[in-house]
């Protein structure tokens, strides 16, 4: 089955910057689905789009197209004493940031200091160029559920609930929109 509107892919990928350090070695597939729902980068789509398992192809995305330019108005000091303890760098938070009205951001944790806490607004693939090496290894048609809700379900056999958008389905941190 080629990949078109509505079908499920699982692509086995390795994620590395454009110097080719290696990000992140896909251990399990990404299982997305397909036709702009926004489970995973446009450019990806674009490329895989009309393909059928076992088509392989390396891909370089810029910033624009990925998670964006950084942004270093989205960095911010806050008093340590604001946010909730203990706290760690790595820790998320969801925030909004200044200067923009409503749209919420995850910041994450950065640095600490004594009194000090600095968070980075930032996606943390922002203003990189990623290279994915991609490998098709299933395609299937999605379910009518699947189309409604715009994501796979049971790619691993679990079931979940209509609004657990948090469930971590694979192809998720590939987003290009915040888990809400
Ligand atoms: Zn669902």
């Amino acid at each position: 089955m080629k990949i078109a509107q509505n079908t499920v892919v699982s692509v086995n990928y390795k994620l590395s910057d454009a110097q080719n350090n290696l990000i992140e070695d896909g251990a399990q597939p990404m299982v997305y689905l397909h036709g702009g729902y926004e489970n995973t980068l446009p450019k990806i789509e674009e490329e895989l789009d009309g393909k059928d398992v076992g088509y392989t192809s390396t891909i370089q995305i810029e910033p624009e197209d990925a998670f964006g330019d950084y942004d270093p108005n989205l960095v911010k000091v806050e008093e340590r004493n604001r946010l909730p303890e203990p706290i760690e760098v790595g820790m998320q938070f969801e925030g909004v940031a200044e200067g923009s009205d409503e749209e919420p951001v995850i910041f994450t944790v950065t640095e600490i200091a004594d009194d000090k806490v600095v968070l980075d607004g930032n996606h943390p693939l922002a203003g990189m160029a990623l290279r994915f090496d991609l490998s098709v290894i299933d395609v299937r048609a999605a379910t009518p559920e699947e189309i409604a809700h715009g994501h796979v379900h049971g790619a691993h056999g679990h079931d979940h609930g209509h609004d657990d958008m948090e469930d971590g389905e694979p192809g998720d941190h590939f987003r290009s929109q915040p888990l809400q």
